[in-house]
């Protein structure tokens, strides 16, 4: 524990408890949905998004708390071991430029490096948002994969490669993450993961249970 840590103790990102930014109880509380795919591509989340973990991934994001990307990739490179994927580099879903600056870091991009460093392979980047979208929240399936088509493209110094992982907070309905595969893909590259911290209960591709 640092000098800091006693001057401002750490605060759990899930239940406000003092002590650690995520702590033992609030871990306990992830429940890892069953293996699923998404458009073909296998999906690997850390936990349904609910309880501790959505109030944790929101503070992160809104409040925000970026430093939280150290606790928070930890279960999902877990989740990636366990579900056995190899994966030759990362790379994650891009904000928007405004959105990114209004809230200074992109979630995603933060968990990727954390997540890449800790399996020990590269971050590329290269997916870039190509027009603002409005905000999802509200949308049906369909209103949202019409919202995204064509959002992003490949910019890259170099093509993507295969069978990269791509990384997002939160999956809610699939539609950001599949068009940023097809982004890849027109760029020649393929994706052979998505990684995400949570799944929302909507998703239709998710069996719950
Ligand atoms: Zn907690």
């Amino acid at each position: 524990m640092s000098l800091l840590d006693l001057i401002f103790p750490p605060r759990c990102g899930g239940c406000g408890a003092y002590g650690a930014p995520w702590c033992v109880a609030c871990a306990g509380t992830l429940r890892p949905p069953s293996a699923t795919t998404l458009a073909g591509i296998p999906l690997v989340a850390a936990s349904r998004f609910d309880g501790p973990l959505q109030q944790a991934i929101h503070t992160y994001k809104y409040r925000p708390r970026p430093q939280l990307a150290s606790v928070l990739a930890p279960p999902l490179g877990r989740a990636v071991v366990t579900a056995g994927l190899l994966m030759p580099a990362l790379t994650f879903v891009p904000l928007h430029p405004r959105r990114q600056r209004e809230r200074g870091f992109n979630q995603a991009q933060r968990l990727a490096a954390e997540l890449a460093s800790a399996l020990g392979i590269p971050l590329v980047s290269g997916l870039t948002r190509v027009r603002a979208t409005p905000a999802q929240v509200g949308l049906s399936q369909a209103e949202r994969r019409a919202n995204l088509a064509g959002a992003f493209r490949w910019s890259g110094p170099q093509p993507p490669g295969d069978h990269l992982g791509l990384v997002d907070d939160v999956c809610t309905t699939g539609a950001t993450l599949t068009s940023a595969a097809e982004a890849v893909a027109e760029a020649g590259g393929s994706i052979g993961a998505f990684l995400v911290l949570a799944v929302a209960q909507t998703l239709p591709a998710v069996a719950v249970t």
